[in-house]
């Protein structure tokens, strides 16, 4: 079989080929992103992949989401706009208003687990024009529906914990950490997508079988909120970057990076949030640059 790569993505490979912002950037410069998600009950996922998008440098950003949520949302992500969607039983129940023309979309997050949550993906699936990241309840939605992956133009990135891996690759989750990259390799080229597969430590997979593992991240993470924080920030990153396999990496790195700092500094393994490593994203810029 054909040779592929496997290695660590370091901070000097972050430094290296996070692309610049030049002095006469504009906000077009820096990708046009959608976030698709939420359900009356689960507001936060969302509001916390937006400001985690924004805050990792997405030009502009819009958040299509249930009609009873976006007067709070409004106030709290306050540089991102708003497609408001219909809901039925607290669900988001149509796309159809959707305007797919973004660089990417990153979809799934606090979309909840319901019936209709397979027919919303396979629409969202068949429209976007850019790239595709389903995170969350989205990759719940995908089981069913898998081999559309093989048909898409253009590039579908699926970020799973090793429960939702499993669950897609019909293993036990202990099978799958014994061969994570194995597992990884074997799904990622089967049906041509990016896979993140997060933990302690991240494995990175490309459709053509590249690895890369990001080793940085403390148990300060293993709290809700922080795979919606990751999932905005990968969302930043692709918008803007020329290669999706950097893309991830510098992403994932920065996530976990981010959280190191802050219980070095300010934080603890106990108290650290989600939202906490949104705010912290300054840090790792200012240390980077
Ligand atoms: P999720 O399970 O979707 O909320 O995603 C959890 C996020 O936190 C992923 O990015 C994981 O890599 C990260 N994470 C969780 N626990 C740890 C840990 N013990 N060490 C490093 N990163 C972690
Ligand atoms: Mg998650």
């Amino acid at each position: 079989s054909k040779k592929t790569q496997k290695r660590v993505w370091k901070k000097q490979d972050v430094s290296t080929t996070l692309p610049t912002r030049g002095a006469f950037s504009h906000k077009g410069k820096h990708g046009k992103g959608l976030v698709i998600g939420g359900a009356v009950a689960m507001p936060g996922s969302i509001a916390m992949t937006s400001r985690a998008a924004l805050r990792a440098g997405a030009g502009l950003l819009t958040v299509a989401t249930v009609q009873e949520n976006i007067t709070a949302l409004a106030s709290t992500v306050v540089e991102a706009t708003y497609t408001t969607l219909p809901s039925e039983g607290g669900y988001i129940s149509d796309i159809g208003s959707v305007d797919f023309s973004y660089d990417a979309i990153a979809m799934g997050m606090g979309m909840g687990r319901h019936t209709g949550a397979e027919t919303i993906l396979q629409v969202a699936l068949e429209q976007t024009q850019g790239i595709l990241l389903i995170d969350a309840d989205g990759l719940y939605a995908l089981k069913g529906i898998l081999s559309s992956l093989k048909g898409r133009h253009n590039p579908t990135i699926l970020t799973p914990h090793p429960g939702e891996m499993a669950t897609l690759l019909n293993v036990s989750i202990p099978e799958l950490l014994h061969q994570p990259f194995a597992y990884s390799k074997a799904f990622a080229e089967e049906f041509q997508a990016y896979i993140v597969l997060k933990g302690a430590f991240t494995i990175i997979t490309t459709p053509q079988g590249n690895q890369w593992v990001t080793v940085t991240g403390n148990p300060g993470m293993a709290k809700g909120g922080s795979g919606d924080v990751l999932a905005g920030i990968l969302l930043a990153m692709v918008m803007q970057s020329q290669s999706l396999e950097r893309a991830l990496c510098n992403g994932t790195w920065i996530h976990g990076y981010t959280a190191d700092l802050l219980v070095q500094h300010q934080h603890s393994t106990y108290d650290l949030l989600a939202s906490d490593v949104i705010e912290g994203l300054a840090q790792t810029y200012r240390a980077l640059s």
